[in-house]
C-alpha cells in the first residue's frame, strides 16, 4: 500500500470539511485524514494513529490557525467525554453544521434535489437542557467507585458528577449515591466479568413538574441497605420517586425489563404544551423538554390540519404527539412497541380529558398492515418518529397502499430519513420542505423534520 502518509507520523494539514461524527476532515496529497476535535478552515498538526487504504485518523497535538469558530469548551472533560462531540465549535457553528448535514443527505443518500429547506430552530440555552441523565457507575482500579460517563468510543468511565447539559441537582444525587455504595460497600458491575452489582443510576426531572425519579439499575435482585439510600434520597428536594431496575442480561441496554418502586410514585409527571403526561422509568420521553414543544408546534404547522383528519401517531412513545395532535383533528390512533408506554399513554389521554385518541402497543409495521388488511383502516395524515434506525420496510410499503394526503417524518438520524424519503418518493410521496431542529446542542444529533403530501405519480409513470 503506497500512502502518502506513515502511521505514527506528525503532519501539519488544512481542514477542510467536517464528517458525520463531528470530526474535522481534510487531505494530505488527496489522502483523507479525520481529526477528532478540529474544525473546518484549521491548520493543525496530527500525529497519524492509523491508515486505511482509502483514509486514515489523526490525534489532535495544535491548532495552528484557529478557526473563528471554535470556542474554548465549557466543560472541563470535553476533550475525554463521549457526550459532547462539539464543545469546541460556537453554537452558530453548531447549527449550521447541524443544517448542512440534513440537507446533505437528504441530497446524496435520498437523491432528492430542490427539497425546501427551512433555517434550522436552535435554543437559547445550550446547556443543562437534558431532563434525562443515565450515569454508568464502575471502580477503578484501586476499588474506588466511579460514577460518570463514558470516554469517547469506549466504555471506560471518566469519574464526575458535573455534565453541563444535566441539570445542577443531579451532581448531589451522584454524590449522594456514591457515598451509600462506599460506606456499605456495594458491589460495582463489570461489564467484562458480568458480575458486581450496580450498574446505572439513572434520573428523570420533570421540567414544569420539578419532580424527580431516581432509578437504580442493579445486576440482581435486591440491594442492600436500599431503606437508607432511599431516606437520603427523599432529603433530596424533588425526589418523588425511588425505583429499582433490574438488569441481568450481559448487554449495552441500559435498562432490564422489571421495575420495583422503593419509595414514592411509580411515574413522575410533567407538562408539554398544555398538557400533562405520565412518564414511567421504561417509556421513552424526549430529552430536551423546551425543544420537544418547539419540534412539535412545528410538526403541527407543517401538517397544516383542517379539523377532519384521522391521523396515526406511529412510534408514539407515551402520547405526546397524539395528544398534541389531537387537538387539532377528528382522531388520533398511536402505536408504541413498548407496552408501559402505551399504558401512559391511555392514561395521559383520560388524565387530560382527551377522548379521540386511542392506542395499540406493538410494532408498527406489524400492527399497521394488519389493521389495513383486515379491517381496512387507514389514515389522512400518519406521523411516524422512529428510532435512529428509521422506519421499517413493512411499513413503508402499506403507507404506500394506504396513500395518506400528507406524511410528517419525525426524526433523530438525517441518514434513515434521507433512506426513507427515497422510498417513498419512488412510491409517489413528494417531499415538500424539510425542518432541522436542534434538540441536542454541542453533540452532533440533530432532529429533522420532514412534511411530505402524496401525489399519486410516482417518478418513473410521471415520465
Ligand atoms: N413520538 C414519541 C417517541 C419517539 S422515540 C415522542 O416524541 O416522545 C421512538 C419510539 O419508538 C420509542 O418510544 C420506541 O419504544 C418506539 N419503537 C421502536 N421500535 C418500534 C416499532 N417497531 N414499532 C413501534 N414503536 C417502536
Amino acid at each position: 500500500m503506497n500512502l502518502p502518509i506513515e502511521k505514527n507520523g506528525i503532519y501539519e494539514m488544512r481542514i477542510d470539511g467536517m464528517g458525520s461524527n463531528g470530526e474535522g476532515i481534510g487531505r494530505i496529497d488527496g489522502y483523507a485524514v479525520f481529526v477528532d476535535g478540529a474544525l473546518p478552515e484549521e491548520l493543525v498538526k496530527v500525529l497519524i494513529l492509523k491508515t486505511r487504504k482509502s483514509f486514515g485518523f489523526g490525534k489532535l497535538l495544535e491548532v495552528l490557525e484557529p478557526s473563528p469558530e471554535r470556542v474554548e469548551p465549557v466543560c472541563p472533560v470535553a476533550r475525554q467525554c463521549g457526550g459532547c462531540q462539539l464543545q469546541h465549535l460556537s453554537y452558530k457553528g453548531q447549527l449550521a453544521y447541524k443544517e448542512d448535514k440534513v440537507n446533505e443527505d437528504i441530497a446524496r443518500i435520498g437523491g432528492l434535489q430542490g427539497v425546501k429547506s427551512l433555517p434550522i430552530i436552535g435554543v437559547e440555552h445550550p446547556y443543562r437542557y437534558r431532563n434525562k441523565a443515565q450515569f454508568p457507575v464502575g471502580c477503578n482500579k484501586d476499588g474506588q467507585v466511579q460514577i460518570g460517563f463514558y470516554a469517547k468510543r469506549s466504555h471506560r468511565i471518566i469519574d464526575t458528577p458535573v455534565c453541563m447539559l444535566q441539570n445542577e441537582i443531579n451532581d448531589n444525587i451522584i454524590q449522594l449515591v456514591k457515598e451509600f455504595l462506599e460506606e456499605f460497600k456495594i458491589t460495582t458491575y463489570n461489564e467484562i466479568t458480568h458480575k458486581g452489582l450496580v450498574r446505572h443510576i439513572l434520573t428523570r426531572i420533570g421540567k414544569h413538574s420539578g419532580e424527580i425519579m431516581v432509578c437504580i439499575v442493579i445486576n440482581g435482585k435486591k440491594l442492600p441497605k436500599c431503606e437508607i439510600l432511599v431516606e437520603r434520597l427523599q432529603q433530596v428536594e424533588g425526589v418523588v420517586s425511588v425505583v429499582l431496575n433490574e438488569n441481568h442480561e450481559d448487554t449495552n441496554v441500559i435498562l432490564g425489563q422489571k421495575c420495583t418502586t422503593l419509595w414514592g410514585k411509580d411515574t413522575i409527571t410533567d407538562t408539554l404544551g398544555g398538557i400533562e403526561f405520565e412518564i414511567s422509568p421504561l417509556s421513552f420521553y424526549q430529552v430536551n423538554p423546551l425543544q420537544t414543544e418547539v419540534l412539535y408546534r412545528r410538526a403541527l404547522e407543517m401538517a397544516n390540519l383542517k379539523g377532519d383528519e384521522r391521523v396515526f401517531d406511529l412510534y408514539c412513545g407515551i402520547g405526546t404527539i397524539s395528544l398534541f395532535f389531537a387537538q387539532h383533528v377528528k382522531e388520533v390512533f398511536g402505536v408504541e412497541i413498548v407496552e408501559e408506554a402505551i399504558v401512559d399513554a391511555e392514561k395521559n389521554a383520560e388524565r387530560n380529558g382527551i377522548g379521540n385518541a386511542t392506542f395499540e402497543a406493538g410494532a408498527a409495521e406489524e400492527v399497521i398492515p394488519r389493521l389495513y388488511r383486515e379491517k381496512g383502516i387507514t389514515a389522512d395524515v400518519v406521523v411516524v418518529d422512529p428510532p435512529r434506525k428509521g422506519c421499517d420496510q413493512q411499513l413503508l410499503d402499506v403507507l404506500g397502499q394506504i396513500k395518506p394526503e400528507k406524511i410528517v417524518y419525525i426524526s433523530c438520524n438525517p441518514a434513515t430519513l434521507a433512506r426513507d424519503m427515497k422510498i417513498l418518493t419512488e412510491m409517489g410521496f413528494v417531499a415538500e420542505e424539510v425542518q432541522a431542529v436542534d434538540m441536542f446542542p454541542n453533540t452532533i444529533h440533530v432532529e429533522a423534520i420532514t412534511m411530505m403530501t402524496y401525489c399519486g405519480k410516482t417518478p418513473k409513470n410521471d415520465g
